[in-house]
């Protein structure tokens, strides 16, 4: 279990996340929704030991985590700008945390084919992320996430650049990557086809508050405001 306990982030004197609880149970996808700017990526990235805290805690099983650094946290993330290195080769950025593992080149190669062959760039991995598409890019991100053995994924709208159908190929790949293996999914995403159809619980926010979470059903029956029924596409 991980649990945010009156978590809080300033930028300066901007405060984008109040104080805000929140507990993410063992094998559950969460859907992270809301509007631009919310909050939704400092989150993930706070989680992700990415950005420090301005007060509160974080606690994996009850253990406090808010001082260990992010590779000591058994969490992959995908980002919402890929982060890719731009000098390695699409084999090599995907491999990277494996390599820093030391994990042996057979078990890599066999990992970084697998992945990617379900990513649908197999055929791209000697070339460069500055020689592939924009959607190719989001796959490699994802990828390098992917061939990590992490008991935490982190998902920052891992679909956004791809086109309808690539993104409904992708969303069934998820789906089943859900249901057969047991892992924490945390998923930041605009769109409400993924956030109803992958999400086991939907969590709303709006300005770094949290308006409601719950099951997508509940969410959709039981809108707390108009502003969730509005997100959810909840009949008004
Ligand atoms: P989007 O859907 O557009 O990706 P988001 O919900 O992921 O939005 P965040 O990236 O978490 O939003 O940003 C939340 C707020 O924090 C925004 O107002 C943003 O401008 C601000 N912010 C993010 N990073 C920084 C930073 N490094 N310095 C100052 N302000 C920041
Ligand atoms: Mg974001």
């Amino acid at each position: 279990e991980i649990y945010f306990e009156q978590v809080e982030k300033s930028y300066g004197s901007v405060r984008v996340l109040p104080p805000m609880d929140l507990t993410l149970n063992d094998g559950e996808f969460t859907v992270l929704v809301g509007p631009s700017g919310c909050g939704k990526s400092t989150s993930l990235r706070i989680l992700a030991g990415l950005e420090t805290l301005s007060g509160g805690e974080i606690y994996f099983d009850g253990t406090p985590i808010s001082r260990l650094e992010p590779k000591e946290r058994d969490i992959a993330m995908v980002f919402q700008d890929y982060a890719l290195y731009p000098h390695m080769n699409i084999a090599k950025n995907m491999s990277f945390a494996l390599r820093l593992a030391r994990v042996s080149k057979s078990e890599i190669e066999e990992k970084v084919v697998r992945v990617a062959t379900m990513l649908n760039i197999a055929h791209l991995l000697d070339r460069k992320p500055a020689e592939l598409s924009g959607g190719q890019r989001q796959r490699v991100a994802m990828g390098r996430a992917l061939v990590r053995d992490a008991g935490t994924f982190l998902f920052d709208e891992p679909l956004s650049n791809l086109d309808a159908k690539l993104r409904a190929k992708m969303r069934t790949e998820l789906a089943e990557m859900r249901d057969s293996i047991d892992k924490n999914m945390v998923y930041v995403t605009h769109d409400q086809v993924e956030a109803m159809t992958l999400g086991d619980r939907i969590v709303v926010m709006s300005e770094g508050i949290i308006q409601q979470q719950g099951t997508p059903e509940e969410l959709f029956k039981q809108p707390v405001n108009k502003f969730v029924a509005g997100f959810i596409g909840s009949p008004t």
